[in-house]
């Protein structure tokens, strides 16, 4: 039995022998931690709220306590500022619950299966994901629309990370040219439907998630089939009518919209979320009112993009739609971050929702969906 200062550490077989015969044991990991299976028998009392109020856990200071945390540390630590309020019958079991787990002994456990514990082990350990955050993600439906450049690293991340649906609309074939930046296609892949080959490479990713893919052009006409039952749309459109239709959807629908966009070496990111937010945060056309002219915004394939540029966005926008579905964070709802990659520098712009919007004004009814091919060429 080893003594650091004044506290015994006890292992793990000897704390279930004193827990049997009347001990207290006090599981002081946190609530996600405790989530994931505790030693049987234990309380699970986080450390701060014990070392805060112990008497609240255990009245009698001459009571039998012992701690368990991890591995062993933070219970020491418990101990000694238990020890510091007077308490006086302290152990802390060595190696923790990792130590008793590995012993064999009896565990309080949540039906996982393996898979999914080890997949996703490090974001289980994260407090702000934890269990219940990535059940979350799981049960997360999010809509992709192109599986192209800002689609392809978007998709992957958001597989990886366990989003439970995607649906992905494309209407487009793999290209040569589109390999030097839509990381989901491959060479042998050059002909395909994009969203069969982004579907292949997902599943291949990550077997748990759930995929739809449409192949379809996205129009005002299958919109509403398109966003039904979707928490998030991640736009990774590469022309304007389709993002000012999806923008006017997501308002009407109430969807928040994750933007991004590229240009040479220069990118855009914003999350549109005026739909569930009306007259406080802004939407797509509060800061575009008006399509630029065709002359002023021409597309990948007439500009040309440097192929990480779209990685960098897609991941920002991967990064905002994780955090929204987790509702952890400060989301970039009115705020347009800018990426300039030749200087390697990010600038950010306040966003405020337009009074006059035509779209997300409150009060104001939805005015239709428009002709966004002939509202976009002027
Ligand atoms: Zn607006």
């Amino acid at each position: 039995m080893a003594n650091v200062d004044g506290i015994r550490e006890i292992a793990p077989e000897e704390a279930l022998r004193r827990l049997q015969a009347g001990a207290v044991l006090v599981d002081v990991r946190g609530d996600h931690e405790r989530a994931l299976g505790m030693a049987q028998g234990a309380l699970g009392v986080v450390r701060e709220q014990l070392e805060a109020a112990p008497a609240a856990v255990v009245p009698d200071p001459d009571a039998e306590v012992l701690l368990i945390c991890q591995s062993g540390r933070r219970s020491l630590l418990a101990a000694q500022a238990l020890h510091a309020r007077g308490y006086r019958n302290l152990a802390s079991v060595r190696g923790g619950t990792t130590a008793w787990a590995a012993a064999g002994l009896p565990m309080l456990r949540p039906q996982l299966d393996p898979d999914f514990e080890e997949r996703y082990s490090r974001h289980l350990r994260l407090p702000e994901v934890g269990l219940q955050g990535q059940q979350r993600l799981a049960a997360s439906h999010v809509l992709i629309i192109g599986a192209g450049g800002l689609g392809s690293p978007a998709a992957y991340y958001l597989a990886a990370a366990g989003v439970g649906h995607l649906r992905i609309a494309d209407d487009d074939v793999v290209e040569r040219s589109n390999l030097q930046r839509q990381i989901l296609h491959t060479d042998a892949a050059i002909g395909m439907a994009k969203v069969d080959s982004a579907s292949a490479r997902l599943a291949a990713l990550n077997p748990r998630i759930r995929m739809e893919t449409v192949r379809e052009r996205v129009t005002s006409a299958n919109i509403e089939r398109l966003l039904d039952g979707i928490d998030l749309v991640l736009d990774g459109a590469d022309n304007f009518p389709v993002r000012y239709l999806l923008n006017d959807a997501c308002v009407k629908l109430g969807k928040p919209l994750v933007y991004g966009a590229v240009h040479r070496f220069e990118g855009q990111v914003s999350v549109f979320d005026a739909g569930r937010a009306r007259g406080s945060l802004p939407c797509y056309r509060c800061l575009f009112p008006e399509p630029p002219a065709a002359a002023d915004a021409p597309n990948c394939s007439e500009a040309g993009v440097l192929g990480v540029l779209p990685g960098v966005v897609g991941m920002l926008q991967a990064t905002e739609a994780i955090k929204l579905l987790l509702d952890i964070g400060t989301p970039l709802s009115g705020r347009l971050l800018h990426f300039d990659a030749l200087a390697m520098r990010f600038r950010e712009t306040r966003l405020a929702p337009d009074p006059g919007c035509a779209v997300c004004t409150p009060g104001r009814p939805f005015p239709g969906y428009i002709d966004y091919v002939k509202f976009c060429s002027g």
